[in-house]
């Protein structure tokens, strides 16, 4: 498909006792129609940043530093109004943030704050809205009058999860982004509601990112993954050959981390060390390099640029990728 969202050279900040530390950098990203781009990586890898981004909506005190991100048919959301981005959220960008399902309005029913979603989109007509909500709701796994009639008190957290996923999706945008959508199902409901969105996203010939800390998660689901890591997009490429052929040492070790992936829980090797936090993250050099098993002396001077390794699949490391090598059978991320 062809690029509906573009995201070039971002680079985002957050300001802690004066010093501005950059949370994302030089990331760029393109996701396609009809195609789910998943985007893993550990804890504090700069997911959520960069996803908040794609709706020009990072919190203070981080800001959007440097670069672009052009949306089809909206033009650069770096450049856009609080008041011009208002009207495209949920309209032609659909967000589910992370731990939505803790911030919705305690004191309306959720039938009255679609409503409201609706209105507030100038939507001409309420009652095909309310039936469209209850649909996707039914789709969901819940009982759509029910939960259209209730207060957020009154629905168990993945409840209000499945419900994000429906507002998300009730003004038929065209960019869908999870932030971790499915973090508070049971492993069964989690597949169930994954299959939903991977349906609706077909059906409607959406262009969704899904950011999750589980490469399990997505990994039968996305047809793309990006790899961040320190606040860099170290890998990106289509789903079943970054699988098998990882090209980033951070890709290979998240992999052989990863039970669901590797299909035997006691192949699984936990990665280790730890990820870098804002202010630790090393600013020359590779961001990866202190847990590196192929670092060489260049790691530490020269920061690895995302360049393409093969068709439609990048990398940032300075290791030949052969060095790399693939991922065997029993998972071995070594
Ligand atoms: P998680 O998997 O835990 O959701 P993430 O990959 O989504 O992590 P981000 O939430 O984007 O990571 O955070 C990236 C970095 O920015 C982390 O080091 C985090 O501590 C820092 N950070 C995030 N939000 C803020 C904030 N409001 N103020 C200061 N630092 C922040
Ligand atoms: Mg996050």
């Amino acid at each position: 498909g062809e690029a509906e969202v573009r995201v070039r050279d971002l680079r985002v900040h957050y300001r802690i006792n004066g010093t501005e530390y950059p949370a994302v950098a030089n990331a760029s990203l393109d996701l396609r129609r009809g195609e789910i781009t998943g985007l893993v990586g550990e804890s504090g890898s700069g997911k959520s940043t960069l996803a908040l981004s794609l709706m020009n909506a990072v919190p203070e005190p981080g800001r959007i530093a440097d670069g672009a991100i052009h949306v089809d048919g909206i033009g650069d959301v770096t450049t856009l109004s609080a008041k011009a981005m208002r009207e495209v959220r949920g309209s032609a960008l659909g967000y589910v943030f992370q731990a939505s399902q803790n911030s919705m309005n305690p004191l309306k029913t959720i039938g009255k704050q679609i409503l409201d979603l609706g209105r507030s989109h100038g939507v001409k007509d309420l009652p095909a809205l309310l039936s469209r909500a209850k649909q996707l709701a039914e789709r969901m796994g819940l009982d759509g009058n029910r939960v259209l009639d209730s207060y957020q008190h009154e629905l168990s957290g993945g409840m209000r999860q499945r419900l994000g996923i429906v507002f998300a999706l009730v003004l038929n945008a065209k960019v869908l982004i999870l932030d971790e959508p499915t973090t508070a199902l049971d492993v069964l409901s989690q597949s169930a509601v994954l299959k939903i969105i991977r349906q609706v996203h077909d059906e409607n010939n959406l262009s969704t990112l899904i950011v999750t800390h589980d490469m399990g998660v997505v990994s039968e689901l996305a047809d793309n993954l990006a790899v961040m890591y320190g606040g860099r997009i170290v890998e990106h490429g289509p789903t079943l050959d970054l699988l098998r052929n990882p090209t980033h040492p951070y890709t290979k070790a998240l992999i052989g981390a990863t039970a669901r992936i590797v299909g035997d829980p006691a192949a699984a090797r936990a990665l280790p060390g730890r990820p870098p936090d804002l202010t630790t993250i090393p600013r020359t050099g590779c961001v990866f390099r202190d847990r590196c098993v192929f670092k060489t002396d260049i790691c530490a001077e020269d920061e690895p640029q995302l360049a393409e390794h093969s068709a439609g699949h990048r990398r940032a490391c300075h290791a030949d990728a052969a060095v790399v090598g693939p991922t065997t059978s029993k998972g071995d991320a070594s």
